[in-house]
């Protein structure tokens, strides 16, 4: 599902016992009635990177659903600082907020029948996680088809990015890569072709 004139990816993963809604940037009914639909299951909104374009919608989907948001930990503060997150200057309009749960690298994020594996990938913003569920790659604004992510907002830093990058191509080259925009591919397609990881 995209998301604001920008585009952002936005996630629906649903399982058995689990819903789970990744990078909410912007106030949509889908993401609510997704979240009331699978009111039963174990449910938790998870956030790759602290940008506006990925956090927006995400207050007023807690409010709504009573769902808990997740982050990594270096990303956290910024939730509630609209200089780091991009909202000022791109006036988005939301409250600055405070996640339940902040993930460290390596962590495994259960929810219900769910596991996401936190991996650390700074670079875009000072503490952007990646999620890995089995075969898929939830990869934010570090990785994208073709290309990777800009350093050039606050706390972006292309030392650490390509760091970040360098750790992902470690994955098995079968391994999903949903981005928080553009298309999905993969991490053996990557290798091959993206120009920034040559
Ligand atoms: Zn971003």
């Amino acid at each position: 599902m995209h998301l604001g004139l920008i585009k952002t990816n936005c996630y629906l993963v649903e399982s058995p016992g689990a819903a789970v809604v990744i990078d909410p940037g912007f106030q949509t009914q889908e993401t609510v009635d997704f979240l009331a639909a699978n009111a039963a299951k174990e449910r938790m909104i998870l956030i790759t990177h602290s940008h506006f374009d990925h956090i927006g919608g995400a207050p007023a989907l807690r409010e709504v659903t009573g769902v808990p948001i997740g982050i990594g930990k270096g990303d956290s503060a910024a939730l509630a600082d609209p200089a780091k997150n991009l909202a000022d200057r791109f006036h988005a309009h939301f409250a600055p907020f405070v996640a339940d749960r902040t993930f460290a690298d390596g962590e495994t994020v259960q929810v219900g029948d769910l596991s996401f594996r936190v991996i650390e990938t700074p670079g875009h913003t000072v503490g952007g996680v990646s999620y890995l569920l089995d075969g898929v790659l939830f990869s934010g604004d570090t990785l994208f088809e073709g290309t990777v992510g800009r350093t050039d907002f606050p706390g972006g830093d292309f030392k650490a990015l390509k760091k970040s990058l360098r750790r992902l191509m470690t994955l098995d080259g079968e391994v999903r890569v949903l981005s928080g925009h553009g298309d999905e591919t993969t991490i053996a397609r990557e290798r091959q072709t993206n120009l920034f990881l040559r």
